[in-house]
């Protein structure tokens, strides 16, 4: 996560000037977009790719190959451990060299399936069982999306067929589509929104099934005007789905936020948006769906935004899942002194420690920053001067100025049963405005682990 202080550019002004929909609070940020008029283009295979059995939330998947044995790009490798869990299938056809644990991003070490690429790989799927999708409904459905492999592809990785089967007792009413995309650098949603328009039509088709909405609304920022037009031109005679173009501003794309912006309805504290009759999906995980049920196809690479000052060809990648980070950005080649990766957008991404780690089903960016953007760092931390600039931005109402206090103090308690920390959703805001450069975002995510932690022992 980075706080430096990005200039607002003047082309965002117009936009500032127009009313769209929109959220209270939160930030205008300089957006940074410069892949977005870059196609998407595919990545060539890495020597060795390393496919974890884990890249969403939930049980890890169990592997079903073996050391020594060849797979053909597409093949399951591994079968899904129950509804919590995904099947993983191949991304390249090669011999798999070892099964062994292996670092992820997020610091765990999980089971990977290691695959030594065959010389001649090539793109081609060479597995593959077509279905008519028309034909599927119910629980025939959830179970032909679980069979894909495929979880949310905005960041949090939550399986999508368990997210497409909402509780028992939830009517879902409204399907909302994001593709605000709101943090800076990243466009690989874009792309795939100006690109892909049938597949995201076919995807939504799918999950409005699945889940039993009557209407979807493509939530937008109003920075993406060619998407805004290609989607627009797909949509559907019934009139079933809407583009609603949004205001630029961050954090429109954090779910509860946009479906305030779309609805007006507010997800009560501690509750999912089945709550209010809403279910929210990313754009990219729909038009993935909506490419993978009709051909029977499981999930084996995704569209990644590589981009940063510390980038020589950014761009938006067409990654084989399992793919090494050192691979990928040797392919995209550095300069001016490579200083932090960031996996997803500065505001929210977390910096990866190791550059052997894999691109997983939740990658959504891969940020390179150099000594100056990181400058922010060697800011000294000052005292609280109480200007209330960080409760004028959060999104959520809270206020971060008296969270800090409290966490400086280690009143972990206090925070939670009289500020609302369980609603701080990490968006970084207040931190980046901070004049006194109080890392408050850090140390929220440190009293809720300590939090959770005491609250679980006291459980046991
Ligand atoms: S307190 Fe949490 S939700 Fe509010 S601005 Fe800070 S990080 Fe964002
Ligand atoms: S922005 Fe920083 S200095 Fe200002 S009130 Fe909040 S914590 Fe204090």
């Amino acid at each position: 996560m980075i706080a430096s202080r990005f200039t607002a550019p003047s082309a965002a002004l117009g936009r500032l000037l127009r009313r769209r929909p929109s959220f209270p609070r939160g930030l205008h940020l300089a957006e940074h977009k410069d892949t977005a008029g870059l196609p998407i283009q595919r990545l060539p295979f890495a020597p060795e790719l390393i496919v974890p059995m884990l890249q969403h939330i939930g049980k890890p998947a169990i592997p079903s190959v073996r050391p020594g044995q060849t797979v053909v790009r597409g093949e399951p490798i591994g079968r899904a451990d129950g509804f919590y869990s995904l099947p993983v299938h191949a991304p390249v056809t090669g011999v798999v060299r070892a099964i062994e644990p292996h670092l992820l991003a997020d610091g765990r070490m999980v089971t990977a399936v290691v695959i030594h690429t065959l010389e001649a790989a090539d793109q081609r799927v060479l597995w593959r069982t077509p279905r008519d999708v028309e034909r599927l409904a119910g629980p025939a459905l959830i179970q032909a999306i679980q069979d894909t492999g495929l979880a949310g592809m905005g960041g949090a990785a939550f399986p999508a067929h368990a997210k497409l089967a909402p509780p028992e007792d939830a009517v879902i009413d409204t399907l909302i589509v994001n593709g605000a995309e709101c943090e800076p650098y990243l466009t690989c949603d874009h792309r795939v929104m100006l690109e892909w328009p049938a597949a995201v039509m076919a995807g939504i088709r799918l999950a409005m099934r699945a889940c039993g909405a009557r209407q979807a609304i493509i939530g937008v920022e109003d920075n993406k005007p060619d998407a805004i037009v290609a989607l627009t031109a797909a949509l559907p005679a019934d009139g079933s789905v809407r583009v609603q173009d949004v205001a630029t501003k961050y954090p429109q794309g954090a779910a509860d936020i946009l479906i305030y912006t779309l609805t007006g309805r507010e997800v009560p504290a501690g509750q999912r948006s089945s709550a209010v009759g809403v279910l929210v999906s990313n754009v990219m995980t729909l038009a993935t769906l909506g490419q993978l049920l009709p051909a029977g196809e499981g999930l084996i690479e995704r569209v990644i935004t590589v981009a940063g000052p510390g980038v020589a060809r950014p761009g938006n990648y067409r990654v084989p899942l399992g793919t090494p980070m050192r691979y990928l950005l040797d392919f995209v080649g550095a300069r001016g002194g490579v200083r932090e990766v960031v996996l997803g957008g500065p505001m929210m991404g977390p910096a990866v420690a190791s550059l052997d780690v894999p691109v997983t089903k939740g990658t959504s960016g891969v940020l390179v920053l150099t000594p100056r953007e990181l400058a922010f760092e060697t800011r000294p931390v000052r005292a609280c001067i109480r200007c209330g600039e960080c409760v004028c931005v959060c999104p959520r109402g809270l206020n971060p100025c008296m969270l800090g206090l409290l966490a400086a103090r280690g009143e972990y308690e206090t925070m939670v049963a009289d500020y609302h920390l369980e609603q701080c959703f990490e968006c970084g805001c207040c931190s980046y405005v901070c004049p006194a450069n109080i890392p408050l975002v850090q140390q929220f995510r440190v009293a809720k682990g300590v939090w959770r932690k005491r609250s679980a022992s006291r459980a046991a």
